[in-house]
């Protein structure tokens, strides 16, 4: 039969194995955040130029956009790149996002395919 301190010893074994398992499992999830953060540092910023981009009407800031164009009608204030289903990550004013692979958008952006977060 275990005494108190036997008992006291089990628990605190359990604790510190709990605890070693949950930074196991921590460490890597905040390994590919880092990772994430930083590889969209290292990646080119989409030029509102490009293309594609222009057939978006993508902006770095919607003050720009051009209100002759029918696309630009979709756009309605506080819709921006951040708060786009399409962006990924959730710091750092460029971002990569789904549409463009190895670019990043501006966070304030806004372009004509824009949808919310669910
Ligand atoms: S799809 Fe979304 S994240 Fe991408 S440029 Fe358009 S508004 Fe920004």
């Amino acid at each position: 039969m275990a005494n108190i301190e036997d008992t006291k010893i089990v628990n605190k074994n359990l604790t510190r194995r709990t605890l070693l398992k949950s930074i196991a499992v921590a460490l890597p999830a905040s390994a590919v955040i880092l990772q994430q953060d930083t590889m969209a540092d290292d990646l080119p910023k989409l030029d509102p130029s490009d293309p594609t981009a222009m057939a978006l009407v993508y902006v770095e800031d919607p003050a720009d956009l051009d209100k002759s164009n029918p696309a630009a009608a979709r756009y309605q204030a506080g819709q921006t790149c951040a708060n786009c289903i399409q962006i990924q990550g959730d710091s750092g004013d460029y971002r990569p996002y789904g549409i463009f692979p190895g670019k990043t958008v501006a966070a304030a952006g806004w372009c004509s395919v824009w949808a919310p977060m669910t």
